[in-house]
C-alpha cells in the first residue's frame, strides 16, 4: 500500500563529504538510501525494491528511524536491525560490523507466507528478498551478470559457445528478470519474453535492456523468427501473459531453443498475474479476494508449468530460473512431473560455486562513474588473462546504464575476491578513486544459502535442505569484521523455501579495512568452497586443496 503522506524521492548523497561519523556508517546509510532510488527500486513510494515484495525498511517510520541511528553510530556500536526495524544499537568494537540485520525469519515449522502475511499485517515483520533487505542491490545490472554466465554456460554446453540464431523464450521483466533480454543478446541470441505490466516494459526499453516491444503475440513471435533467421542479436518484449505467449507457440508448432521464466512464481498473492484477465482486474481481484487470487494464479502456474513440459518435450532447452515456479505447481496443484526440468544452477551454476564464484559486487560512493572505469581498469590489469572477464567488462561499460550509485559486478572466485577487495581499498588509499568503494555480493552465492529448489538443488550428498552452511558463513564474515551483515529467510524462492546471508564490506583506504578485506574476502567463498568440497564435488576439493584450506 502506498502512503500518501510518504510521496519522498529518495537518493543517496554522492561525494566525499560525510554525514555519519565514519565511513563504514555512512555507506550502510547511502546503500539503504540506494535501494530505493528510483533508479533502482521498482516500487520506492513502497519501500520495495524487487523480487515481489522485497522491502529495504519495513515502513518509513523505521526507514527514518535507521537513518537517524546510522548517523549517529559510534565506531564500536553496532545497530540491530529486526526484520527491516531498528531494535536497539549495541556495544561491539571497531572492527566489528556496524550493521546486524535479520529479515524474514520464521521457525520452521510456522514458515509460510501464511504466517508471514498475518504477521506483516500486524507490522511485526517485513520481507527482505536478498539484497533488498540488506542494502546492497544495484539495479538490474546485478542479475545481468549472473544471467549472462547462466546463459554463457548454456551457450558453452549445447551450442559452441554462442546464442547467435537461437530463439530463447522467457517471461517476467521485474527488477530481476528485466536482465534477461540484455543477457541473452550480450550472448548474440534472440530474446523473446512476455510480461503482463506495460510500464515494466517501458522501464528495460529506457534503460536499454530491451530492444522493441508489441502487444500483439503473434507480431512478436515473428520478430523473434526472422531475427533468428538473420542471426541477429535482438531482443523483443511482448505485453501479454505468459501462458498466452507459449499456447501461441505451441499452436503455431514453434519450438523455442531455450525456455524459462522469471516471474515472481514464488509469490502467487503479489508475484503473478492469473490469466484471463488485464493488470487492472488483477489489481481489483487482489484487493478484493485474496484467497481467489491466490487459486487463479496457482491454477495458471500450473498451466504454465504444463506448458513448458510441453515445449521441453518438443526440443526446447527447458530450466526453472530461481523463481520457485516448479515448487508451485507441485506442491499447491499436484503438477507430479513439474520438476521433470532441472534448475539453472545444477544444470549451469554449480561447477562455479565450486570454485568460490559468485556474484561479486561494488559500489562508487562517490557517485562518480570514471571511479567504476577506473576499477574497470584496474581488475582488467589485476587478472590479464581472465579473458572472459575482459568481455564482461567490456560489454559491461558500453551496454549497462548505471542505476543509482554507480556500480559494477563481475562473477569472481577463491583468491581473486580477496586480491579485487585489497586493490580497491589501494585505488581509495592513494586516490585513484574520489571516495570509498562498497564490495557486496548477491546471498544467492557459492557458500552463503540453503534453497533446495534452486542454489542447493540436487546436491551430490542429498544435502539440500541443511541450513547450517549460511549460518556459518553469516557468523565467519561476523568474525571477520564485515561492514554489514544479514541473516534472511524466503528469498527468491518464497517463505519455506531458502536460508540465506549477506554480506557488505567497504574499503576506506585504511589499513583495518585492508585487515578486515583480507579476512572477509578470503572466508566468504572459503565458506562456498567447503560446503562443495563437504559435498563431494572434486572441483571444490582441488580448490580447498590449491589454497590450503583446512577440510
Ligand atoms: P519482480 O516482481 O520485480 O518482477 C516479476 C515480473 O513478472 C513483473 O514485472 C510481473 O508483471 C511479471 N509477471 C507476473 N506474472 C506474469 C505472468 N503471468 N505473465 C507475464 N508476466 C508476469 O521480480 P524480479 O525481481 O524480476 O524476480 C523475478 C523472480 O526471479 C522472483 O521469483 C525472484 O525470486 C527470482 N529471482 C531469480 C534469480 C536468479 O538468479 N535466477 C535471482 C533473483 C530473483
Amino acid at each position: 500500500m502506498s502512503d500518501t503522506t510518504t510521496k519522498r524521492v529518495i537518493r543517496a548523497a554522492h561525494g566525499n563529504q560525510l554525514t555519519c561519523k565514519n565511513w563504514v556508517s555512512e555507506a550502510a546509510y547511502r546503500m539503504i538510501q540506494n535501494n530505493l532510488d528510483p533508479e533502482v527500486a521498482e516500487r520506492p513510494e513502497d519501500l520495495v525494491v524487487y523480487g515481489g515484495i522485497g522491502k529495504a525498511a519495513r515502513n518509513w517510520e523505521a526507514f527514518d528511524k535507521i537513518l537517524e541511528c546510522l548517523k549517529n553510530l559510534e565506531e564500536d556500536e553496532t545497530l540491530m536491525v529486526q526484520s527491516g526495524k531498528p531494535v536497539g544499537v549495541l556495544r561491539s568494537h571497531k572492527n566489528a560490523p556496524r550493521v546486524l540485520i535479520a529479515n524474514s525469519n520464521l521457525v520452521g515449522r510456522w514458515a509460510t507466507w501464511e504466517h508471514f502475511r498475518e504477521l506483516e499485517a500486524k507490522g511485526l515483520m517485513m520481507y527482505g528478498q536478498m539484497t533488498a533487505g540488506s542494502w546492497i542491490y544495484i539495479g538490474s545490472q546485478g542479475i545481468v551478470q549472473g544471467t549472462y554466465e547462466t546463459y554463457l554456460s548454456l551457450a558453452n554446453i549445447h551450442y559452441g559457445g554462442t546464442l547467435k540464431g537461437t530463439l530463447n523464450v522467457t517471461a517476467g521483466l521485474g527488477g530481476m528478470g528485466g536482465a534477461q533480454p540484455l543477457a541473452i543478446t550480450m550472448n548474440e541470441g534472440v530474446c523473446l519474453a512476455a510480461e503482463m505490466e506495460e510500464w515494466r516494459i517501458q522501464k528495460r526499453i529506457e534503460t536499454r535492456y530491451l530492444d522493441k516491444y508489441t502487444h500483439n503475440i503473434d507480431e512478436s513471435i515473428d520478430w523473434a523468427l526472422e531475427a533468428k533467421a538473420k542471426g541477429e542479436a535482438v531482443s523483443i518484449g511482448v505485453c501479454c501473459n505468459v501462458v498466452d505467449l507459449l499456447q501461441r507457440l505451441i499452436d503455431r508448432n514453434i519450438t523455442p531453443d531455450t525456455l524459462t521464466d522469471q516471474t515472481s512464481a514464488h509469490d502467487e498473492l503479489i508475484g503473478y498475474f492469473p490469466e484471463g484477465m488485464s493488470v487492472l482486474e488483477a489489481n481489483v481481484l487482489r484487493e478484493k479476494n485474496k484467497e481467489e487470487y491466490m487459486s487463479r494464479s496457482l491454477d495458471t502456474m500450473a498451466r504454465h508449468v504444463k506448458e513448458m513440459l510441453e515445449l521441453q518435450r518438443r526440443g526446447a532447452i527447458t530450466f526453472d530460473y530461481g523463481n520457485n515456479l516448479r515448487g508451485q505447481a507441485h506442491d499447491k496443484r499436484h503438477i507430479d512431473n513439474a520438476f521433470d526440468f532441472p534448475g539453472f544452477v545444477p544444470a549451469y551454476i554449480r561447477p562455479l560455486f565450486c570454485e568460490g564464484k559468485g556474484p561479486f559486487r561494488w559500489v562508487a560512493l562517490s557517485g562518480d562513474p570514471e571511479d567504476i572505469y577506473a576499477t574497470d581498469k584496474a581488475l582488467m590489469e589485476l587478472f590479464p588473462d581472465n579473458v572472459g572477464l575482459h568481455r564482461w567488462l567490456k560489454m559491461a561499460r558500453e551496454r549497462i546504464a548505471f542505476q543509482g550509485l554507480p556500480a559494477r559486478i563481475c562473477w569472481l572466485g577463491m583468491g581473486d575476491r580477496e586480491k579485487a577487495g585489497l586493490l580497491f581499498n589501494e585505488m581509495v588509499k592513494d586516490g585513484r578513486v574520489k571516495a570509498p568503494i562498497v564490495i557486496g555480493r548477491d546471498h544467492l552465492d557459492t557458500g552463503s544459502v540453503a534453497s533446495p529448489n534452486r542454489e542447493t538443488e540436487a546436491m551430490k550428498d542429498g544435502s539440500d535442505a541443511v541450513a547450517d552452511w549460511p549460518i556459518l558463513n553469516a557468523l565467519i564474515n561476523t568474525a571477520g569484521g564485515a561492514s554489514w551483515v544479514s541473516f534472511h529467510h524466503g528469498g527468491g524462492v518464497g517463505m519455506g523455501y531458502s536460508l540465506h546471508a549477506g554480506m557488505v564490506i567497504v574499503a576506506d583506504g585504511t589499513a583495518d579495512a585492508e585487515e578486515r578485506l583480507r579476512r572477509v574476502l578470503h572466508n566468504d567463498p572459503a565458506m562456498g568452497v567447503i560446503r562443495h568440497a563437504d559435498a563431494g564435488y572434486d572441483i571444490a576439493i582441488d580448490t580447498a586443496n590449491k589454497f590450503g584450506l583446512m577440510i
